[in-house]
């Protein structure tokens, strides 16, 4: 008998970047008020449009925070935020000291309550800071404590350091830096019984695709990879479930894999469909989940051909067919059927789903070469391979 031991695969190394402490669970919202209180008593709620004190988990809450002496006044997000909308709201409250900001709601709201909690001690405006626009100033803080409770399962902001913020038709940019992490992420499920069903589709592709881009991103590691897979099977589970018939544990399912997808995001970048979703948000109304539900099935056609042609020892072309694999729940599947079997279940999901196709949102051969053009921001350089414009314009013809 030999005693020899096989090679053992090396770990390359990797760093991992702040995350928030994380209160994940059915009822976990009723812990904000003890969480809030740890900063002080006066608190600032950064909130969605669609009213949280007319809900029954709002007017609890609104209860709970008065049962703890605990004092606080509302903003309300209606729809992206805007630049000169977080300069106003900044420059509003900024005289007033919170001990801590709240931000409930979907990607918008937390993203706000983000930039929010970023300048009401330093003051300045959030343009100084956005990514490829203005002078890109270093963020130097200081940022008030934020807690980050997600009402949706999309976005993942609850996890993120970055903070998107768009002018129609003109831009969608991040406000980006560590010290903007959430202090706390409350995710709660049972705030998600309130979405209707369009909007648990698109988020939760919105969050699959997080995950997707996540794990065949050229700065994964072996650590993101562990949390991807497991988001991904999550949302591969509550998906389709949720968007059918609502549960309890589908709930939960899809709110565990977006909490995944921004925690792995953040420390991975994303890929091609984020790079295309940038421009296409920002020149169309086009909700973000929609983006990433109508084309993350092209996007990975494109990825997986222009790899197994001019890249076929890639490391994500392993990846792509893993989850094709666990897809199937076939072990024994070979590369390309694996990876065509992904594919086809993305596919199904876009019918499915009833996702809708680009033009529906006024988008048409024309707009496609600046839609390009302005693709090549942050998302697109973690992609596993590099797509020419032709590919890009491909992906997006084929959704139009
Ligand atoms: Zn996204």
């Amino acid at each position: 008998m030999s005693d020899a031991f096989p090679a053992l695969p090396s770990i390359p190394g990797f760093a991992i970047a702040r995350l928030p402490r994380i209160e994940f669970g059915s009822g976990a919202l009723a812990r904000l008020p003890d969480i809030a209180a740890g900063y002080g008593r006066n608190l600032l709620l950064v909130t969605g449009l669609r009213s949280l004190a007319e809900s029954v988990a709002g007017k609890r809450l609104f209860a709970q925070l008065a049962q703890r002496g605990l004092s606080w006044e509302q903003v309300r997000v209606s729809g992206e935020p805007s630049p000169e909308w977080i300069d106003a709201t900044v420059a509003a409250w900024r005289e007033r000291p919170f001990d801590c900001v709240v931000g409930i709601g979907g990607g918008s709201a937390l993203d706000a309550a983000k930039a929010i909690a970023g300048l009401l001690r330093p003051g300045n405006s959030v343009m100084e800071h956005l990514e490829g626009v203005g002078p890109e100033l270093p963020y130097l803080g200081p940022a008030i404590p934020l807690i980050a409770v997600p009402t949706t399962a999309g976005t993942g902001s609850e996890a993120t350091k970055n903070a998107v913020l768009s002018v129609p038709g003109s831009f969608k940019k991040s406000f980006r830096d560590d010290r903007l992490v959430a202090e706390w992420a409350i995710v709660d499920p049972d705030l998600l019984a309130a979405c209707p069903p369009e909007l648990i589709a698109a988020d939760g592709l919105d969050a699959f695709t997080q995950l997707l881009e996540s794990f065949v991103s050229t700065r994964a590691n072996p650590l993101t990879d562990a949390l991807a897979r497991s988001g991904i099977m999550a949302a591969r589970a509550a998906l389709p479930a949720l968007h059918r018939q609502q549960s309890a544990a589908a709930r939960a399912q899809m709110a565990y894999a977006s909490l995944l997808s921004g925690i792995c995001l953040a420390q991975t970048g994303l890929g091609s469909v984020h790079g295309l979703a940038s421009p296409l948000g920002a020149f169309f109304p086009i909700p973000h989940g929609v983006v990433c539900g109508t084309l993350v099935a092209s996007a990975t056609a494109r990825n997986i051909t222009a790899l197994e042609a001019r890249e076929p020892d890639n490391p994500a072309l392993p990846k792509y067919a893993e989850v094709g694999r666990r897809f199937a729940m076939q072990k024994g599947l070979n590369g390309p059927d694996a990876r065509r079997f992904l594919v086809d279940t993305l596919r199904r999901w876009e019918l499915e789903l009833a996702l809708p196709r680009l033009s529906a949102y006024g988008i048409g051969q024309d707009d496609l070469p600046r839609i390009v053009a302005a693709s090549r921001g942050s998302s697109m350089k973690t992609n596993p391979i590099v797509l020419s414009d032709a590919e890009l314009t491909e992906i997006l013809a084929s959704r139009l």
